[in-house]
């Protein structure tokens, strides 16, 4: 029995924090359900620009997306070019597509807020073709890349997959896959941990359904960790990502959507011949008129 000088207590949320919390709502939500709650506010914003047609980027965008950053980098004047022109299919377009496809095989569709609780969940998860969406230095940011493993909230390693008869990695797939680490990150998650794997895949290996699980089992029992790994038909470049280098990438790559600078064109002429422009670029050494 209880005396008069003596109460009970138990542990609750202080009356001064439940005050705060009823005035405030998102103190009642965890980190994750704050996190895809700006996410969603986010993505909401950049969609009524679009429809307002307001985008005060280069070429009236609204944002600007990973593979066009890592394309500034292959050449710029290429990104120009599909932005006016319109992209031209190529088979080495057409075969990506493929591939990328057949990696979706056997995964399974899920509800944006599911995946998110999961990726707070005890379970390591993979995440397919998840579409990241932040600001960075009062830019929008898009990518979607082609796999992010996270677990407890921590993203892992994120893996860029390449169908190329090379089998070494271009500056450009370090830069897309970078730009993949700003974007979570400035969506609120810690990038402490994080590396990135470049997939250098045999354009052969499309149908092979091993691939997909080779390439996870090799980077997830090697660490993760600074690598280069090897498994049948692919070589698998590991880097950990590091955030000043991918802001150096970024920063100089924003100017041109700024309109700071024109398109710059390469000055590999290897790049312009097999470039599908290359008959009306006129950087171009293929144009007709050049010497
Ligand atoms: S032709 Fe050369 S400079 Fe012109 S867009 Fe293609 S790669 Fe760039």
């Amino acid at each position: 029995m209880t005396s008069v000088n003596e109460t009970h207590t138990h542990e609750a949320p202080g009356l001064l924090e439940e005050a705060n919390s009823r005035k405030n709502p998102r103190k009642r939500l965890s980190k994750w359900e704050r996190q895809l709650e700006d996410y969603i506010s986010s993505l909401t914003d950049v969609v009524q620009r679009i429809k307002r047609e307001e985008g005060e980027l280069r070429f009236s965008s609204s944002l600007i997306k990973a593979s066009d950053v890592a394309g500034q980098y292959f050449c710029e004047k290429k990104v120009e070019m599909e932005h006016l022109q319109g992209k031209i299919e190529t088979e080495r377009k057409a075969l990506g597509t493929e591939a990328h496809e057949k990696l979706l095989e056997g995964t399974i569709k899920i509800k944006r807020r599911d995946l998110w609780k999961k990726i707070y969940g005890k379970r390591p998860v993979f995440a397919w073709e998840m579409p990241l969406l932040a600001e960075y230095n009062a830019v929008v940011l898009a990518g979607r890349p082609d796999a992010i493993v996270f677990e407890r909230g921590f993203p892992l390693v994120i893996f860029e997959y390449k169908f190329s008869k090379s089998r070494r990695p271009f500056r450009d797939h370090h830069v897309q896959t970078r730009t993949y680490g700003i974007l979570l990150r400035n969506m609120g998650f810690d990038v402490r941990h994080l590396f990135y794997a470049i997939v250098m895949a045999d354009p052969g290996a499309k149908d092979d359904r091993r691939l997909k699980r080779e390439v996870i089992d090799a980077v997830i029992k090697s660490g993760p960790k600074e690598s280069v790994l090897t498994t049948e038909n692919a070589r698998i470049h590991v880097s950990k990502f590091d955030q000043t280098e991918a802001e150096q990438d970024l920063d100089w790559a924003i100017g041109f959507w700024k309109s700071e600078r024109d398109a710059i064109p390469t000055r590999n002429p290897n790049k312009c011949r097999s470039c599908e422009y290359n008959k009306k670029c006129d950087a171009s050494p293929n144009v007709k008129g050049k010497d």
